[in-house]
């Protein structure tokens, strides 16, 4: 049997396959044309953010599995998957601390002004620091968690430790669960306008996409900062850009773009003291990357052999 990889899985994940059964196609090329001809007799694939279109799984004759490596799916082609009783895989358990963690890293670098203070000590403007108005602390500020799923989860908690004052809106999940969290459940409008941090932890799909627009953004408060981890485009990014451009919010951070990566003349990328921008890495801290490499792989073998997660699988219901 063979198991394509899409994008660098980790040793640690490679390890579990065992060699005697399966070879392993490593696929750097990731040009459709280059991918029809290679996957074309594999069994599983094993993928990061590549896109498997209609297109290119048609051509996969063998294919009995897709396992991605994270939990966002949107550059698989799920349909596709479904009408042919394909499996489609995520690593569920493994990366909601790591994206929490740089959910923080984002909140207080925004509210000390990191990247400023940094560039200041580095050229020579020392006692400049001291000019720096309107820094602030977590203790006890409003946040509000849009999506309340894996990682939205663990922020809370990350929050907890701030004594923050924590909403949480999220549609699907109950008031009882949200109170059992000691969070607050909150609708949509009203969040936005009490929230002294936002971050962005649900799915893109067609309700999600431009969920914050100008429309939202104007009833922030003006030092309000906004996150997001998620996807991009649920945050409008011209929007956004707008609303640091005229102050209309304190800040932001974008670990997700509208374009992967922006082009060279994308207006994100001119970026001031108040946008922090990452390189949609919030999951790829070393732990992380180990931890999905093996769950990438455990999703397959598992399968093969007549044992699948079904927690991980996410179209589950086509295996009964
Ligand atoms: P999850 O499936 O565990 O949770 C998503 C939550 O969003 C669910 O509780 C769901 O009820 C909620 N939700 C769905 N539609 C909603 C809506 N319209 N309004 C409010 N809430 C809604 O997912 P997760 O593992 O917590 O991941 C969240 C997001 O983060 C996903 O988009 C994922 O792709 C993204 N992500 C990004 C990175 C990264 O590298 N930046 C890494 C992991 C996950």
């Amino acid at each position: 049997m063979k198991i394509a990889t899409i994008g660098e899985i980790h040793e640690e994940g490679l390890k579990l396959i065992p060699k005697n059964k399966f070879d392993i196609i490593k696929i750097t090329d990731t040009s459709p044309k280059a991918l029809i001809k290679n996957l074309s007799d594999v069994e599983a694939i094993a993928i990061r953010t590549s896109n498997l279109s209609s297109d290119i799984l048609s051509e996969c004759k063998n294919l009995k599995i897709v396992s991605r490596h994270g939990v966002g799916y949107d550059n698989v082609d799920i349909n596709y998957l479904n009408k042919k009783n394909i499996p489609l895989a995520i690593t569920a358990t493994s990366n909601a601390v790591s994206v929490a963690e740089h959910v923080l890293m984002m909140m207080l670098s925004l509210s000390r002004k990191l990247i400023k203070c940094n560039s200041l000590v580095k050229n020579n403007l020392f006692t400049e620091g001291e000019s720096i108005s309107s820094t602030y602390e977590l203790y006890k500020k409003n946040i509000l968690i849009l999506g309340f799923g894996r990682i939205g989860k663990v922020l809370q908690k990350i929050c907890h430790g701030f004594d923050m004052n924590i909403y949480v809106y999220d549609p699907f999940i109950s008031e009882k669960d949200i109170n059992s969290y000691n969070c607050k459940k909150i609708e949509f409008m009203e969040g936005i306008e009490i929230a002294d941090y936002i971050s962005i932890h649900m799915p893109l799909n067609h309700s999600t996409k431009n969920l914050i627009t100008k429309k939202e953004l104007k009833k922030m408060k003006n030092t309000c900062f906004i996150i997001n981890t998620a996807r991009g485009g649920i945050l409008n990014q011209k929007d956004l850009i707008w609303a640091l451009d005229n102050k209309v919010i304190g800040g932001a951070g974008l670990d997700v773009f509208t374009d992967e990566p922006p082009k060279k003349a994308d207006p994100i990328l001119i970026s001031s003291n108040n946008l922090i921008l990452t390189p949609h890495n919030s999951a790829l801290t070393l732990e992380c990357r180990i931890r999905m490499g093996i769950e990438t792989i455990k999703n397959i073998i598992s399968f093969i052999e007549g044992k699948p997660i079904y927690s991980n699988i996410i179209n589950r219901e086509i295996l009964t």
